[in-house]
């Protein structure tokens, strides 16, 4: 006999239920919004009902992708128990939702990144699929429900943003195959390419002109870091979610092999992002402050003050760096 898989566990607890609850981590990114939604308008096919509670709202030009404006943001759940079975994408824990009151449910936990504490009652981990949102689709699948339009553009926009729109090494036969499927479903890849990353508006092309300004270069120039906070935005006039995917410019650079991104937040906390090509490996730098991600996105918070924190954060990543073999495409 062989033991049930938890994709076939999840599409059970699913067929035996009504009523869901959707989240994922704070600050959500393309993947988490593409997989939520999805999940949302498949489980609508079966006849549930759904609800998506997220800390943080989706960054500003995904706002027009179908059903972005119905998720509902608050960091605090007022139905400290409900009968609704709770679904979490992309988090290694429950409090990385920034949402309380999530907990004493039946919880579905489905994530791709390595460290996940598999804390649901079904935990369905996949650190091979480039998106949490390839898990989505296969789930989908496996339900029985049709791709429809909304459930095709939302999980397109979860692998193009999780590739780096097709940079990373994440990206397998089966990403292509998968986007082949939502292509014929009606999705376009360039209109998706265009919505998704070319949505800057002037004040952003002056923060990015700013960054860079003050961009360091180390590491004889294998290396980047640049400085976020709150000066800088308010002499651009942009907000904090104005910095999504700048923190992939400096790796257009030949020479670069790593970006680490420090942004300064108004608590005092510095979330520190990192981004590198091919084998440098950002997680094992990300782990070891209790932080994660993947081999070439990974990130972590730490207190502050940035003189602190700065030399000790970019010695191991240069570390990092030393270790990743030199491979050529
Ligand atoms: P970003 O730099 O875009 O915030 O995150 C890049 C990757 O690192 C994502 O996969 C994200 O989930 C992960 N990541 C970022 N910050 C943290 C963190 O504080 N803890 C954990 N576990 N993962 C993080
Ligand atoms: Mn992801």
């Amino acid at each position: 006999m062989t033991a049930t898989s938890p994709k076939t566990e999840i599409c059970e607890a699913i067929h035996a239920r009504r009523r869901f609850l959707i989240t994922s981590h704070a600050k959500p990114d393309g993947d988490s919004i593409g997989s939520q939604l999805a999940m949302a308008y498949a489980l609508e096919l079966l006849g549930k009902d759904v609800r998506i509670v997220n800390a943080d709202p989706a960054p500003e030009h995904y706002m027009e992708f179908p059903g972005v404006s119905r998720i509902e943001i608050t960091r605090e759940l007022l139905e400290r128990t409900g009968d609704e079975a709770l679904i979490v994408m992309e988090s290694s824990d429950l409090k990385r939702t920034g949402v309380a009151g999530l907990d004493g449910r039946f919880t579905v936990n489905i994530d791709h990144h390595q460290g996940n504490t598999g804390f649901g009652q079904v935990n369905w981990i996949d650190e091979s699929a480039a998106a949490c949102g390839e898990m989505v689709f296969d789930l989908i699948e496996a339900l029985g429900v049709p791709l429809t339009i909304e459930i095709a553009t939302h999980i397109y926009l979860a692998i193009l943003t999780d590739t780096g729109s097709f940079h990373y090494s994440n990206i397998t036969p089966k990403t292509f195959d998968i986007c082949r499927r939502l292509t014929e479903a009606g999705v376009n890849p360039a209109a998706m390419a265009r919505r998704v990353f070319d949505q800057n508006s002037f004040g952003k092309l002056k923060l990015i002109g700013a960054l860079l300004d003050e961009m360091d270069l180390l590491d004889g120039g294998r290396l980047a870091a640049m400085y976020l906070n709150d000066d800088i935005l308010n002499a651009t006039g942009t907000t904090y979610n104005d910095t999504e995917g700048l923190i992939n410019l400096p790796l257009t650079a030949r020479e670069i092999r790593a970006v680490v991104f420090f942004k300064l937040g108004a608590d005092g906390d510095i979330h520190i992002s990192m981004r590198s090509k091919y084998d440098v490996d950002v997680r094992a730098v990300a782990a070891r402050h209790g932080g994660g991600g993947h081999k070439n996105a990974a990130g972590f918070k730490l207190r502050g003050p940035l003189s602190a924190v700065r030399d000790g954060v970019l010695k191991d990543v240069a570390g990092a760096i030393a270790l990743g073999v030199q491979v050529k495409p």
